[in-house]
């Protein structure tokens, strides 16, 4: 069974297939604003121009074409409305027009998805950490459970915004990571983890308020070592409360060594087992939604409207 995937909810525009749950390509472009942010009509413009290529490309280096697809998997949210609604109009019209069976697949749920099947853990605690996303998650009775979130933005977004005040382009992470890498002094920031939750707009406000007396490289240290202890120390915590023994980290924050690192060594203190997904499957892309959707094939659904804030644990899962 071939299965098409299509992720649109953000800045990434990404085509991929999977063939009975093996990926045979995943294709992708990220808009890289010229400055600021992604605004959302601009992402929709971003993910029009480039939706037929893409496509094109994801078919072609998966050896087949439009007629093969069995089933089509498209991100319903969360995310940006505008960008959303690319996704769905281009599953809409393929799906019409070649008459291939739909599913419309949460966002987040793809992450967690793909990096159960890159790692092999069945049963983790899932550290999903994004732009607009971080969130605590295990499965339970049925659900994806979240035991704990952020309670105003989501990591990547504060690594964004900092790094945009730093002077560097969006997405900032990879260039924070390397800057932090050659850091030396640490500066306390404000750590904020109430019980499985974490808050990271303090943060953003203190370092747009200091001195100025650090260098980019120990900002970008200080930054990290922070916000990533805290996630880790939520994740442990998850842990411990649900009596899991394993970790995985997913979303495009996942791509980050140094959270890797923190994770891998809070889980061999504690016997558990940690795996790292590939970086091809951390941040946005369209396999992870073709994985999803090959999952979700006996799903029968007549509701395909774009849901911005669709929740992780809305979802009822009947494949697992
Ligand atoms: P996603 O929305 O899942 O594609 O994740 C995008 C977010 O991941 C953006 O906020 C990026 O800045 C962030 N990101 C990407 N690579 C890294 C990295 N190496 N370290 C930290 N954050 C990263
Ligand atoms: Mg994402």
């Amino acid at each position: 069974m071939y299965v098409l995937g299509i992720e649109s909810t953000a800045h990434t525009f990404g085509a991929g297939i999977v063939e009975d749950g093996k990926v045979l390509s995943n294709e992708r472009d990220t808009l890289k604003p010229a400055s600021g942010g992604i605004v959302p009509r601009e992402a929709a413009a971003h993910h029009y121009r480039l939706a037929s290529t893409i496509l094109k490309n994801a078919l072609d280096s998966a050896g087949i074409g439009l007629k093969d697809v069995d089933l089509i998997g498209f991100s319903q949210g969360p995310g940006l409305i505008p960008a959303l609604k690319v996704g769905a109009q281009v599953s809409a019209y393929l799906s019409e027009k070649y008459m291939i069976r739909r599913v419309g697949v949460n966002h987040c749920i793809a992450h967690l998805e793909i990096a159960r099947a890159c790692t092999g853990i069945d049963d983790p605690v899932m550290l999903y950490v994004s732009g607009g996303n971080t969130q605590v998650i295990t499965y339970l009775g049925g659900r994806y459970v979240v035991f704990g979130e952020t309670e105003d933005i989501g990591v990547g977004n504060l690594i964004d915004k900092i790094g945009r005040r730093m002077g560097i382009p969006f997405p900032a992470g990879p260039k924070i990571e390397k800057l932090a890498a050659a850091g030396k002094k640490y500066s306390s920031l404000p750590y904020s983890v109430k019980g499985m939750d974490v808050s990271f707009s303090g943060i953003e406000t203190y370092v747009s308020r200091m001195p100025g007396k650090d260098s980019a490289e120990d900002v970008a240290f200080s930054l990290q070592e922070t916000v990533f202890a805290m996630l880790i120390e939520a994740s442990e915590r998850a842990m411990a409360y649900c009596k899991k023994d394993s970790l995985v980290i997913t979303g495009g924050v996942a791509a980050n060594a140094r959270l890797n690192e923190m994770g891998s060594v809070m889980c061999r203190e504690r016997s558990a087992r940690f795996e790292r997904i590939p970086l091809e499957y951390a941040g946005d892309n369209g396999a992870m939604i073709a994985h999803t959707a090959y999952l979700m094939r006996d799903y029968k659904q007549n509701d395909f409207v774009v849901k911005p804030r669709y929740r992780t644990d809305m979802v009822e899962i009947t494949y697992r």
